[in-house]
């Protein structure tokens, strides 16, 4: 595979998609709003430009998010389609198999981790989401957003930055989002389609990773296991959106929420000022800086341990097991 270190232009990139006849986009493993937003906004720009366009997935698209799609998601990439990637940070994370049959024409992404690994490659690491460098397209090309689009990356953009409240919120994501307000998004219909569809599973499978915190001095960690997913009757994906309420802890450097999964243990790593991308790597995951994740064939208790003997040398870890904190916060 052809690599290149640097990113290519934004008109470079305009240029290659104004060019394309058939174009299959895909996006990372276990989808979130910003992987199937700009998946969804690049859909509707390539269609915009004349190609024939569609969204390939192997994973079901989630319900909150199904609904940004102009499509039914295809299940694999059809031949004779360009193959374009958004929100992923390496090549073996795409959503479709594609290594020896379908080159990565376009790697897009925002991920500081990525090793630019597309013929064409976006990576914009400022940008607060993929879906911001889609939006960057549609101006470059002079393509006007519509509603259906704005929302798509709306969704990217709100999601990604925790509703604007997260470090990668910028003045040039506000602004972005002022135009796609003028172009017909209404925020609280995005935000109630996203977030208000939620079952009361997945709101006990929630709490019960909160009732399970435990506190190690300056980290936090959450497991949730087989038997917590019997007894609320919850999956381990109903879980995944306990790592963003698990934060509010003050004096807390970084949040880990470990699930069980097949196989093994998933784990979801954030934090205010710890790089736990590099731990996460360690770990043969990635991310970003301040929210990463991997997966470790460790059930979620040797996980657990594995993790805090990472994080002894990165912060303090105190006293352990719901303790206090050392002393060193405060
Ligand atoms: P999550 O904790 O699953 O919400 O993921 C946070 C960030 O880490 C996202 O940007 C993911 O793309 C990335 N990430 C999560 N799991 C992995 C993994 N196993 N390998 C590489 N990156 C990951
Ligand atoms: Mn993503
Ligand atoms: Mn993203």
């Amino acid at each position: 595979m052809q690599t290149r270190r640097m990113s290519n232009t934004t008109r470079e990139v305009a240029d290659f998609l104004q060019g394309l006849d058939k174009a299959a986009v895909t996006t990372h493993v276990g989808a979130d709003g910003d992987a199937i937003g700009s998946a969804s906004a690049l859909v509707r720009l390539a269609q915009a430009l004349g190609a024939e366009a569609r969204f390939c997935h192997a994973e079901e698209v989630p319900d909150y998010l199904r609904w940004l799609l102009p499509d039914e998601p295809l299940r694999e990439c059809p031949p004779g389609y360009d193959l374009l990637v958004v929100d992923t940070s390496r090549a073996d994370r795409a959503g479709v198999a594609h290594e020896g049959v379908h080159p990565v024409r376009l790697n897009l992404d925002h991920h500081e981790d990525n090793p630019f690994y597309g013929e064409f490659n976006l990576v914009d690491q400022k940008a607060a989401a993929s879906a911001q460098i889609v939006a960057a397209l549609y101006a470059e090309l002079g393509v006007p957003l519509s509603k259906e689009a704005a929302e798509a990356i709306y969704a990217g953009i709100s999601t990604d930055t925790g509703s604007f409240r997260f470090r990668n919120v910028s003045p040039e994501a506000h602004e972005l989002v002022a135009d796609l307000l003028r172009a017909g998004v209404v925020p609280a219909e995005v935000s109630n389609r996203i977030n208000r569809t939620g079952t009361v599973e997945q709101l006990n499978i929630v709490g019960v990773s909160m009732a399970k915190a435990e506190r190690y001095g300056e980290a936090l960690i959450s497991t949730v296991n087989d038997d917590d997913y019997e007894r609320t009757g919850a999956t381990e994906l109903d879980s995944k959106e306990s790592i963003d309420r698990l934060r509010s802890v003050a004096g807390v450097e970084v949040v880990g929420h470990l699930r069980q999964i097949e196989g093994g243990t998933k784990a979801s790593l954030r934090s205010e000022s710890v790089d736990v991308g590099a731990i996460a790597r360690a770990f043969g995951g990635g991310g970003h800086r301040l929210a990463a994740g991997y997966t470790t064939p460790k059930a979620p208790q040797e996980a657990k341990e594995e993790l805090l003997a990472v994080l002894e040398g990165v912060v303090g870890l105190g006293g352990g097991g719901g303790g206090d904190p050392d002393g060193r916060v405060g």
